[in-house]
């Protein structure tokens, strides 16, 4: 296998101390030394081991060598530049927090880098500690943030400045290089764009082990490939987010539809009609700050939680009747500056002419922290069950908004409601194509409008097989419709679907790689290059 390798470090030589780290290790005995100042970072007991090898997804399993735990950025410049002139083919993957799922953050037979050990330098630093705030006359407010700081840390600190980011995930567990690797997208993304679109400047070690800042400006390759590039060009240890005057409070809304095509319409007038940024105080001016979607599905008991008790049973007689019902949520902000009165009324304009149902509008009020951190509360739920560590085969696919109405009568009213295959929690929603820059890695599709759909279903140990033959199913369906659409969180096996998949960037996206990591050492997880 190629790519195996043993880690010594060049000063240990007692045959105990080199017993230890070969145990578990390859079977090739390729020996790879790292550097003196770095060798007592390696862990490889078997607890270590076996964390590195599982993610969110627990569909793919690949053991590291060993498991790198820096105290500093300098340290994994270090690891990546002794790796970089090895002879021996050392792969290195980052792991924010695991939350990838399909093995995009392990290394087979390599090494992990568990990101999150910046955190723990020493007994005085705690979560946030790498977070902080300031103010630049070009920039505004922003955040230097640390590339392993989960977005919740950069939420609480931030709010501690009455400020925030203005671009969000649905969860907020999540680390800041994780999210940026990908896209980071949620209801806000129509609006402000995903999180990629809000980062100033990054501290990036590239696979040659350089420690570069970049920017817009400044090594602006390396910034535009680093956003939404996987992994694949350097590891993020700092990033610079935009910040805003947070909002205080959130009118926090769901309605019902049982027809899509309304349904549709209304979520894409929604966010055609707020395309621009505003701070809090100016926020009536805008419309929603926040657009989302999802389906009630007749599929088993659904969850309505979010609805108030004496609302529930005429709200399941309603999915029984109509089988799916499309709930469309929407949020909007107000602080000191929007009195709750005005926000009121703000809401009567923004939601005259939708065709929900009537009747089936609900509101509620909460703070910000909570709207938020929602889906903290459905994890704690979820793991006092014992669903919350096991296999999620999910989907996640950009449709272009005109083949909108063909998919969803061919997966939701054809796969979903006739075939009843199980759909799990089903997020769609629309957002602007406008948002994202096309200089980044990231890749969406052609349409100036595009849903978002997320069938995020969790499985069995053993059938996750069968859910992930359907959402095979689903893709060659969209593929012999001729829909264009794009993967999120993708994952192929060969090079040819990455090719596909990058579509016109895959030339730029491969001389990106030849530059920033010719020797393709980082992030093998994602099965681009290797
Ligand atoms: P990991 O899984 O640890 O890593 C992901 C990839 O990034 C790997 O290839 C890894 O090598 C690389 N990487 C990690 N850290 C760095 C770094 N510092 N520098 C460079 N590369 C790095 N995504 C959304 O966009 N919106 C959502 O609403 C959303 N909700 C989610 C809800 C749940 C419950 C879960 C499990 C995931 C959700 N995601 C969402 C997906 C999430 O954005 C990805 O899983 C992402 O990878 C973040 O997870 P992580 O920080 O644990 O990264």
């Amino acid at each position: 296998m190629a790519g195996n390798f043993v880690l010594i470090p060049q000063y240990l030589t007692t045959v105990f101390i080199v017993s230890i780290f070969l145990v578990g290790l390859s079977d090739q005995g390729t020996t790879f030394f790292p550097p003196k100042d770095i060798a007592d970072k390696f862990r490889n007991d078997p607890e270590t081991l076996k964390l590195a090898s599982t993610d969110y997804g627990h569909i793919v399993h690949e053991i590291p060598s060993t498991v790198f735990h820096p105290t500093s950025a300098n340290e994994i410049a270090t690891l990546v530049k002794s790796a970089f002139n090895s002879s021996v083919p050392i792969k290195i993957a980052a792991r924010g927090h695991g939350h990838s799922v399909r093995g995009q953050a392990m290394s087979r037979n390599g090494v992990v880098i568990n990101m999150t050990a910046l955190n723990d330098l020493d007994h005085l630093r705690k979560a946030g500690s790498r977070i902080s705030v300031s103010r630049s006359p070009s920039l505004g407010f922003y955040a230097d943030v640390g590339g392993e700081q989960l977005w919740i840390d950069v939420l609480q600190t931030t709010l501690t400045h009455g400020l925030a980011p203005v671009s969000w995930t649905d969860y907020l567990y999540l680390t800041v290089g994780g999210t940026l690797s990908n896209a980071g997208i949620s209801g806000q993304t129509f609006r402000f764009g995903p999180q990629i679109s809000n980062v100033h400047e990054m501290d990036v070690i590239t696979g040659k082990g350089d420690f570069v800042t970049c920017s817009a400006k400044v090594n602006s390759e390396l910034y535009y490939a680093v956003l939404g590039g996987l992994g694949q060009f350097g590891i993020i240890t700092r990033a610079r987010i935009a910040l805003e005057p947070a909002p205080k409070r959130v009118k926090w809304l769901r309605i019902l539809y049982t027809n899509f095509s309304q349904f549709s319409k209304d979520q894409e007038r929604l966010i055609s009609s707020n395309n621009g940024r505003s701070t809090t105080s100016s926020h009536k001016n805008y419309g929603f700050d926040y657009v989302e979607g999802s389906l009630l599905l007749n599929q088993g008991p659904p969850d309505l939680s979010f609805y108030p008790k004496p609302d529930q049973p005429r709200i399941s007689s309603l999915v029984t009747k109509y089988g799916i019902v499309f709930c469309l949520e929407v949020a909007k902000y107000y602080g000191d500056h929007t009195a709750p009165i005005t926000v009121d009324k703000e809401l009567e304009v923004l939601l005259k002419g939708l065709g929900f149902v009537p009747g089936f509008k609900f509101v509620k009020d909460v703070a910000v922290v909570d709207f938020l951190n929602r889906v903290a509360s459905e994890e704690q739920g979820l793991r006092s069950k014992g669903l919350w560590d096991i296999p999620h085969p999910w989907l996640n696919i950009f449709i272009p908004k005109s083949r909108i109405l063909e998919f969803e009568s061919a997966v939701f009213g054809h796969m979903i409601l006739k075939e009843n295959i199980p759909a799990g929690l089903v997020l769609i929603y629309p957002t602007n194509r406008n948002k994202w820059n096309d200089k980044m890695s990231a890749v969406i599709p052609e349409e100036d409008v595009f849903y978002v759909v997320s069938m995020l279903r969790s499985s069995g140990n053993n059938n996750w097989e069968e859910f992930d033959a359907q959402n095979k199913l689903i893709l060659k369906l969209c593929v012999r419709m001729g829909i264009k659409f794009k993967l999120y969180l993708s994952h192929y096996e060969t090079q040819e679907d990455w090719r596909n998949h990058f579509g016109l960037k895959w030339a730029t996206f491969q001389d990106r790689k030849a530059q920033f990591d010719p020797k393709h050492i980082l992030a093998p997880g994602q099965k681009i290059f290797n």
